[in-house]
């Protein structure tokens, strides 16, 4: 199938409250001006170097997305034009991410990243840690940041109930943050979960945002 008929397939079981980041890591900016022509406008990258060098070969009104691990010393390259960073597992890079924002006269949304996940790999902050942040964040003020909410990634499995009950983890995590430090801030709103192997789950569990690209550009070369 073509990637104009994957992504059809793949927005078929979006509904229109979910919003699609389409992950283009590795592909050529000619891919992601196929699907920026189908009228898609959210990509995701996971590094920042590649973000870096495909960003001004595409269309300005693109919104790039900032999905993978991101060290702080490399936040100055996105600050200028970043439009959401999903990756967000500590203080000290909070506290970058602020001052390169306000060093670019920008706020930049920002998701806080929590572990759901059975693997010992993938980052993330626990509830605990995530609550003690935000504690911190409600007396020392961060202009330049606008926390809109909350990403995960489930286990690498095929175990459906699994995927499940980890989103539901991540579901219960945000709810109860809302109620405890945004019940007045409309812009605290997004569960960034799901991918290709899981986003419909993710969407079921309460999803706002799906990260996904195997499902539209076909399987990934690592070189
Ligand atoms: C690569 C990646 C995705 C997309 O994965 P697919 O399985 O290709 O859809 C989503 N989220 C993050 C954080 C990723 O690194």
């Amino acid at each position: 199938m073509s990637i104009k008929e994957n992504l059809a397939e793949v927005r078929r079981h979006i509904p229109d409250h979910v919003e699609l980041v389409v992950v283009s890591k590795t592909m050529p900016v000619e891919k992601l001006q196929e699907v920026y022509e189908c009228g898609e406008r959210k990509f995701g990258e996971n590094k920042v170097q590649e973000l870096v060098l495909k960003q001004p070969l595409l269309p300005s009104d693109i919104h790039w997305h900032l999905i993978g691990h991101l060290q702080s010393n490399k936040v100055k390259f996105i600050a200028p034009f970043v439009d959401m960073i999903h990756s967000v597992d500590s203080l000290k890079l909070l506290e970058e991410i602020n001052r390169q924002a306000a060093r670019n006269h920008r706020i930049i949304p920002c998701l806080l990243q929590f572990h759901i996940a059975e693997e010992e790999t993938k980052f993330g902050l626990s509830e605990v840690e995530g609550k003690s942040l935000l504690a911190y964040l409600s007396h020392e003020y961060f202009p330049n940041v606008a926390i809109h909410g909350i990403m995960g990634m489930a286990t690498f499995t095929t175990d459906i109930e699994q995927i499940t009950r980890e989103f539901r983890h991540l579901k219960q995590i945000f709810d109860s943050l809302k109620s405890e430090f945004f019940s007045n801030d409309p812009d605290f709103r997004h569960i960034s979960m799901g991918m290709s192997d899981d986003f419909e789950i993710g969407i079921a569990e309460g999803a706002t945002l799906v990260r996904i690209g195997t499902r539209i550009f076909g399987e990934r070369q690592y070189q």
